[in-house]
This record gives structure tokens, C-alpha cells and sequence, in this order.
């Protein structure tokens, strides 16, 4: 199995409904994404995938829909002000954490094609997260069934 990171570095403003800890408030993050493609075959140039094109896909989406933008969640309060001032907003079903960007970036590289295995989102030097689907391993393996006789 062959994998390529992709790195790439935007700003991102956000805050947390329902949450107690500082994030509640609005504040912002210069945020890291690794975008890591994964696959047993390699081109006719030896690539998994060329860095080039990841950039043009996801870097360019990154800038822009995420970057400098605001990230808040569908209900919240804020958001017909911003709106009305001509904000860059991204509206989520869910809270903006890093787990949510995290998975927003990774459905955003599978919809363009590519071979995502895993996103991660570090909001800091220290913390990050990541989003991956479950490798479908166990549906290739025969499914041994347990007989489930009810006769007593
Ligand atoms: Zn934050």
C-alpha cells in the first residue's frame, strides 16, 4: 500500500454552540490540513498521485470556501448579522470542530475522485483531528454465521 500526504495551510474563524470551554466564543485558528491518498497501484510515472493535482483540487477549494472564512454551525444566532455584513461563511449541520472540518475536506476529496484515506485537521501545533472510513476488509473476508437454533 503506496500513500501521499498533502499539507496544506489556511485560516479559518469559528465557534462552538452548546459548549462550555473557550471555543464557545468566536476566535480563529491557522489551521493545517493532511490529506493522505491511499492505494496499491502506482502510474505510468511511478506516482500514487501527483501532488500537483491534489493541489489543484483541494488546495483550490480550500481557498476558496474555508480559508479566511467564518465556520458556524446552521443555528447559529450570529449568522443572519454576518450574513447581512458580507462575511465568508461556511454553514455546518454540525458544530465546526476539527473532527467536522476534518470530515467536510475528506467528503470534499472523495467527491473529486481521489483516493482519500484519511483527513486530518490540526487546529494547532498540538491538536489535531482526523476523519477515515472504515476499511472494507471485513466485508471481503466469508461471514461465518452462527447458527442461532431457538429449538429447546
Ligand atoms: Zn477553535
Amino acid at each position: 500500500m503506496y500513500t501521499v500526504t498533502k499539507v496544506i495551510r489556511f485560516c479559518y474563524g469559528h465557534r462552538l454552540m452548546d459548549y462550555d470551554g473557550k471555543c464557545r466564543y468566536l476566535h480563529g485558528h491557522n489551521g493545517k490540513a493532511e490529506i493522505e491518498l491511499a492505494g496499491d497501484k502506482l502510474d505510468k510515472c511511478g506516482m500514487l498521485r501527483d501532488f500537483e493535482e491534489i493541489k489543484r483540487t483541494i488546495q483550490v477549494w480550500i481557498d476558496a470556501e474555508l480559508d479566511h472564512s467564518m465556520l458556524l454551525r446552521k443555528d447559529d444566532p450570529l449568522l443572519p448579522m454576518l450574513r447581512k455584513s458580507g462575511e465568508r461563511l461556511v454553514v455546518m449541520d454540525q458544530n465546526p470542530t476539527a473532527e467536522a472540518i476534518a470530515r467536510l475536506i475528506f467528503e470534499y476529496a472523495v467527491s473529486q475522485g481521489l483516493p482519500v484515506a484519511e483527513v486530518r485537521l490540526w487546529e494547532t501545533d498540538l491538536s489535531v483531528a482526523s476523519y477515515r472510513r472504515e476499511r472494507a476488509t471485513a466485508a471481503a473476508r466469508p461471514v461465518r454465521r452462527r447458527s442461532t437454533s431457538t429449538a429447546a
